[in-house]
């Protein structure tokens, strides 16, 4: 006996549920996704939004990109995620994206953006899609306060004004007098200020909260439902095959029937605590940029019912070097360094002082070498020019330094009048510290780094100042006070997930599909293995098999 009867069942409400229940949707099915939380989105919600999609129709050379991304995916994730993943998200992304395009999302071409190994063959630049900014205001206010919050730091006033990524860079021209920055300044204000009038925040939601938004906007089209506060708590089999779910609704056990099967993609685990401890390496990280929903009930779920989970890797997550702070409002802020170590004039030293890695290496990358070098926590170094001019962390360019001072006063930011001085702070060899800086200022003057080679890949460079010379990743650290902020490891997605097949159905331990269950997101298992090939292949692949998935659920008598 059931409370409730839908075709489709989905379990959260990030980037792979919301897919899978829009495409479900629009092929006629009754989709219904359960929140645990009250707010939409997940984790999708406080990312950037940007979907890595190799051969998408955007790029003018889309068939032989994808042959090249072949070569580059099997070089760098081998037999370490099955082949048949991989195939399935490079044949299909590019389809998923035209997809849900013609359901009336929007993405836009990111031209530039270079893959995070190009020493590998087949790498790529303008791989990756953005989505376009949405209109909050379509959903209606109840709907539109739903969706989750963006992270406060990346946004103005506190979350409450959000922009796309190339737009901060070209505000921060407004220190330069670009009457560019000027007018875009002006434009986002006035929406910004009308908005206000009627809503709690700004109703244009760019990166990962307007690809929520849009998804939700469609789904709501087309008689498709999000509940809040309904966490799955249970399976329901019949016969071998998974036929529904027990919601604890608001503490009320609800029975829902899916009659074409139950999509798991709840977000897989890096906010919970035990499965950090578990599955992470050590020292196993406190704090992650994840939303809190991400607790593996997934995991537990598919198990129940004689789902497999996928072979553990060495470090099952993707990673970001996150600083950790707290806002003026008491809450603890993990500000993931995902562009700032590239910037010139910015080190990361160990404890004894010395640099272990091209600080301009893609952050999964960086954080693999914390970890190889022993080097938890690190701490990114740099000088009083270059804090005001590009900022860092939680210190926003150009911030004027009376309000340094909370920073200060807590010890985010630490600093010192001498770079002994700031050592000692910090508590670094001093000695070891001044050597390193010493060698940087040098390799900054004649624009080589012949220890680490920042400033000699096309991925860093494109994150260093353009402006900057004679390398645009190497500058000084030369003008006092000198600053300090420490980085931890923070897994800001996991990559071991529920073992799925090229379909996104969910497989039992001997392989075979389990009938009616299906996974996506980081609940599934990465097609990339714990592998970071380009901005974007978590949201890229949670399309991608949620897309999958709802098909192959619709296809399903
Ligand atoms: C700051 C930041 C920036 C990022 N930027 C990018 C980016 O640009 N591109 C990219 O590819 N990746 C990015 N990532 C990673 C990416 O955001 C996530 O990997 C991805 O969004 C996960 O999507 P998902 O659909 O699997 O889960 P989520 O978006 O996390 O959604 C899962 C939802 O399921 C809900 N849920 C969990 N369990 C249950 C249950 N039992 N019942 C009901 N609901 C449940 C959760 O509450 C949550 O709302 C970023 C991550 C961070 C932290």
């Amino acid at each position: 006996m059931t409370d409730l009867e839908v075709d489709l069942l989905v379990v959260g409400s990030g980037a792979g549920g919301l897919t899978a229940a829009l495409v479900a949707a629009d092929a006629g099915l009754s989709a219904l996704v359960v929140e645990k939380t009250q707010w939409l989105g997940g984790t999708t919600a406080y990312s950037a939004g940007t979907a890595w999609i190799p051969g998408h129709r955007r790029l003018p050379e889309a068939p032989a990109d994808a042959v090249a991304a072949r070569r580059y995916l099997d070089e760098l994730v081998g037999d370490r995620a099955p082949a048949q993943l991989r195939e399935a998200y490079l044949a299909h992304g590019p389809a998923a994206i035209d997809h849900l395009e013609r359901l009336g999302l929007s993405f836009r071409h990111s031209a530039s953006v270079v893959d995070y190994h190009p020493e590998i063959d087949g790498w790529g630049t303008g791989r990756a899609l953005e989505p376009e900014p949405f209109d909050g205001r379509l959903l209606g206010a109840e709907r539109f306060r739903r969706v989750r919050r963006p992270i406060p730091e990346f946004a103005l006033f506190g979350g409450a004004l959000m922009l796309r990524r190339a737009e901060a860079d070209q505000l921060l021209t407004l220190f330069r007098g670009s009457p560019r920055a000027a007018a875009l300044a002006l434009r986002l204000g006035a929406r910004w200020a009308a908005d206000r009038l009627r809503y709690p925040r700004g109703t244009r939601l760019t990166m990962g909260n307007g690809l929520v938004a849009a998804l939700f906007h469609q789904l709501v089209r087309r008689s498709g439902e999000v509940r809040f506060g309904a966490r799955a708590v249970a399976l329901i089999t019949e016969g071998g095959r998974v036929v529904g779910a027990v919601v604890d609704d608001g503490g009320r056990a609800v029975r829902i029937g899916a009659r074409r099967g139950v999509v798991l993609a709840g977000g897989g685990f890096a906010a919970s605590p035990s499965l950090r401890a578990e599955f992470l390496p050590r020292p196993t990280p406190d704090f992650t940029p994840a939303a809190g929903g991400a607790t593996g009930d997934s995991l537990a779920l598919a198990r129940s019912v004689g789902g497999a989970v996928a072979a553990p890797q060495e470090d099952n997550t993707m990673w970001f070097p996150s600083s950790v702070g707290r806002r003026r409002d008491g809450s603890v802020a993990v500000f993931p360094h995902i562009w700032d170590r590239a910037k010139p004039g910015i080190i990361a030293v160990d404890a004894a002082g010395r640099r272990f890695i091209d600080e301009s290496v893609s952050y999964h990358r960086f954080v693999r070498a914390m970890y190889a070098t022993s080097t938890v926590p690190a701490w990114l170094v740099l000088d009083a020019r270059t804090l005001t001019r590009y900022g860092l962390g939680l210190i926003r360019p150009h911030l004027p330094a009376p309000l340094r001072r909370h920073h200060l006063r807590s010890g985010y930011l630490v600093t010192g009048a001498t770079v002994r001085e700031l050592a000692l702070a910090i508590g670094v060899d001093a000695g070891g510290l001044e050597r390193t800086v010493a060698a940087a200022n040098d390799a900054a003057r004649r624009g080589v780094d012949d220890e680490f080679g920042k400033g000699g890949s096309p991925y860093g460079r494109q994150y260093g100042d353009p402006d900057h010379g004679p390398d645009p990743n190497l500058g000084p650290i030369e003008k006092a006070p000198f600053y300090a902020v420490e980085v931890v490891p923070t897994p800001l997605a996991t990559t071991l997930g529920l073992r799925i097949n090229g379909a996104g159905q969910v497989l039992g331990v001997s392989g075979e599909p389990l009938p009616g269950l299906y996974a996506c997101g980081n609940d599934a298992q990465s097609a990339m293995a714990s592998e970071y090939p380009g901005a974007g292949c978590q949201i890229g692949a949670a399309l991608t098999f949620g897309y999958l998935a709802a098909r192959h659920a619709g296809a399903s008598a």
